[in-house]
């Protein structure tokens, strides 16, 4: 019967230990992740226009329509707006 009962111990303690993760699981899935800052130093933004990727700081920018986009060129922003 000692043995029985060791494993009942066992089984209830495996229990409540699932409980418990559970339980920290929804309360961490309950916080807001954290966001990212918009701007990291030396994010890669896309060039529309000749598709390559470029230096966010490097970048000409344009905003129309209420987006920003980006190119690597005088040129490339003029193309843009003959689209
Ligand atoms: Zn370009």
């Amino acid at each position: 019967m000692g043995f029985f009962r060791f494993v009942l111990f066992l089984f209830l303690a495996y229990v409540a230990f699932l409980f418990v993760r559970i339980y920290l699981g929804l309360k961490r899935a309950g916080q807001r992740p954290r966001q990212a800052p918009r701007q990291v130093r030396g994010e890669m933004v896309k060039d529309e226009v000749c598709n390559t990727y470029i230096p966010r700081e490097e970048a000409l920018t344009e905003v129309r329509d209420g987006v920003e986009r980006y190119f690597c060129s005088e040129e490339c922003r003029r193309k843009s707006k003959q689209n």
